[in-house]
């Protein structure tokens, strides 16, 4: 059970800053992409996401997408904003977060995986011990491969709120 829960439930990706994430002694945050980012039927990066890489590459936060969907739909989403980015990840198997700890030299007890899906992003980033902030979806559909997880999720997230009535979806990571 303690694969499914996040440390950190959080509105959106875009509300952490630097000084939270420092204070939490995070300096790197491993990110999915669709939903996450950005809504997973939108090709293109958005100027949010944009402006928030820059405000994360002046307070030197490395940011690293690790996505499951395919290189082509990974590259034009971010390759443009020059963040390195994992492809095929195979969440929830290890094996991407692992790499790019390995690759970008990474203490894992300083990173963060953070992701919109309790079952991939989440179960991966515990697997590969690190912690983990679960977003909401940014929008509320899912493509098809994604909507039976939901279903399962759905389930353990109401165990898991019957079990943790106080939890509730924050605005920060220290409210
Ligand atoms: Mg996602």
């Amino acid at each position: 059970m303690a694969l499914f829960k996040p440390n950190w439930l959080l509105n959106r990706i875009y509300n952490l800053t630097p000084t939270e994430l420092k204070r939490n002694h995070i300096n790197a945050i491993l990110t999915d992409l669709d939903n996450t980012l950005i809504a997973w039927h939108d090709p293109n990066y958005s100027a949010e996401l944009k402006a928030w890489l820059e405000v994360m590459h002046d307070n030197h936060i490395k940011v690293i997408v690790v996505s499951n969907n395919k290189k082509k739909r990974v590259a034009r989403a971010v390759s443009d904003l020059g963040i390195p980015f994992i492809w095929n990840a195979l969440k929830p198997l290890p094996f991407g977060i692992k790499r790019a700890l390995y690759r970008f030299d990474l203490n894992a007890d300083q990173t963060i995986m953070v992701g919109d899906q309790l079952l991939t992003d989440i179960q991966a980033g515990h697997l590969a011990g690190v912690r983990t902030v679960m977003v909401r979806p940014i929008v509320e559909t899912d493509s098809w491969n994604t909507k039976l997880n939901r279903f399962f999720e759905t389930r353990i997230m109401n165990q898991y709120y019957q079990k943790n009535p106080q939890t509730t979806w924050r605005e920060h990571l220290d409210d």
